[in-house]
């Protein structure tokens, strides 16, 4: 007997581990894939394979090779495969442009995105959003924020801002796991903030810390929590200075 799988499954989120501590999230609706920051390829096509999905897209938040190294064999594998990636950056493989409330929309999958343009840890990187979720690379992460390679303190402001005005209970997909050491430094920031303190205890014995909560964040993140883009700069300086 044949059961047609119904549209509406919720979809599943899944973190695929890179490097030391990226992670490429792999999206799965209805037996097909939406993959982000793809910044290897072997583990996400054997994942593809082993469970017989068919990889439907790939979004790109900015141009750091720990993003993008593995689009190009993917697209190889996966000939049909489309390929998201911000305006502003150029690169040397196919792709379709993406930037400011550009709405996306997936054939197969029906997973539909809204993009933001987010800059400040560079100058090209976007933010995919979802009626609840964002994948937000290297931008906002647990507890911390993205390191300036390009822009300024006020461009990060600004962007992490945009991120504030999504529903607290928005899930927050980062680009790498870094949210122990963040939680670290955050507790030299805000020595009597009982809801970091909390965090810690709770995050100490996770192995994979994300999706991490808004609410959570404006909660403990000192980065979030700055009040202008002069103590945002500040608090950045003391913690490169570790
Ligand atoms: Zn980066």
């Amino acid at each position: 007997m044949h059961i047609p799988i119904p549209e509406n499954l919720p979809s599943t989120i899944l973190p695929i581990k890179a490097f030391k501590d990226n992670y490429i999230w792999i999206i799965i609706q209805n037996n097909y894939a939406v993959i982000v920051d793809p910044g290897e390829s072997i583990q996400v096509i054997e994942f593809i394979e082993k469970n017989n999905i068919y990889p439907e897209a790939i979004l790109i938040t900015h141009k750091h090779f720990d993003h993008i190294d593995g689009v190009k064999k993917l697209i190889a594998r996966y000939p049909n495969i489309k390929v998201y990636g911000p305006a502003k950056s150029k690169f040397d493989f196919r792709y379709k442009s993406v930037q400011e409330n550009d709405i996306l929309v997936m054939n197969k999958s029906k997973l539909k995105y809204k993009v933001i343009e987010i800059p400040g840890h560079t100058l090209d990187h976007v933010a995919y959003l979802d009626s609840d979720l964002i994948f937000c690379g290297d931008t906002l992460f647990g507890c911390g924020c993205g390191k300036l390679f390009e822009g300024t303190a006020k461009q990060m402001f600004n962007s992490l801002q945009k991120i504030k005005t999504l529903k607290a209970t928005t899930k927050i997909y980062c680009g790498h796991e870094y949210t122990l050491n963040n939680i670290r430094f955050a507790m030299t920031e805000e020595v009597n903030n009982l809801d970091l303190s909390a965090r810690y205890q709770r995050t100490l014995n996770q192995n994979i810390t994300l999706p991490t909560i808004l609410s959570e964040e404006l909660a403990t993140n000192p980065f979030l929590r700055a009040a202008d883009s002069n103590e945002l700069k500040n608090i950045r300086g003391r913690k490169d200075a570790f």
